[in-house]
């Protein structure tokens, strides 16, 4: 796996202490919430992610609603956000965190933080551990972000190719012959 990646832009430990802060900024910011949180984390992509954030976040009452959407299919470009599979828990009157692994375009986010406002959440707010500063419009924020990172197509920590490279332990870009729609 490591001979098809071009490019380490992130490894393990680097994460890890980046994964470590964010945490501590979510606890401190709903420390005096007596209700807890709801984590809507966005499936598949920020699995890896998510079980680090959590298991850093000593809060006593974080619950989670899972949600899978869909943007690419199998190849390097963008799609329409296709929700496949909905809410898997109450989000109206809660208070939620959204966790995605990578804000690039907007379509994802501006899709799901629609989906839920339409729900009537206490608040929201949105984490991402990786944003491309520039592509997404304005009115798509996240209000937490791991690392900002150029216009390139990055995998591993749960981001994939074509449904590979998940489990990749540090988030690389992928060597070009390995995009191939044949692969
Ligand atoms: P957006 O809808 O903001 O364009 O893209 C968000 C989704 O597209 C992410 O949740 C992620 O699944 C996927 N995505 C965007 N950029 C990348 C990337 O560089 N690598 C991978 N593996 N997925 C990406
Ligand atoms: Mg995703």
């Amino acid at each position: 796996m490591e001979s098809d990646i071009a490019r380490v832009l992130f490894d393990e430990d680097t994460i890890r202490k980046r994964v470590r802060e964010l945490a501590a900024q979510v606890v401190s910011l709903y420390a005096d919430l007596e209700s807890g949180i709801t984590i809507v984390p966005i499936l598949s992509g920020s699995i890896i992610f998510l079980a680090d954030l959590i298991r850093q976040m000593p809060m006593r009452r974080i619950r989670m609603a899972l949600l899978q959407v869909s943007s690419y299919r199998d190849e390097a470009s963008p799609g329409e956000a296709r929700i496949l599979m909905n809410l898997t828990g109450e989000v109206s009157g809660r208070h939620i965190l959204i966790v995605d692994d990578i804000l690039d375009s907007g379509g994802t986010l501006s899709r799901v933080q629609g989906m839920i406002r339409e729900k009537q959440p206490a608040s929201m707010k949105t984490m991402v551990l990786l944003r491309k500063p520039g592509k997404a419009p304005p009115k798509i924020q996240a209000d937490f972000v791991g690392f900002d990172i150029e216009d390139l197509f990055v995998v591993g920590y749960g981001l994939d190719y074509a449904g590979l490279y998940r489990n990749y332990p540090h988030i690389g870009v992928l060597r070009p012959e390995f995009m191939k729609p044949t692969l």
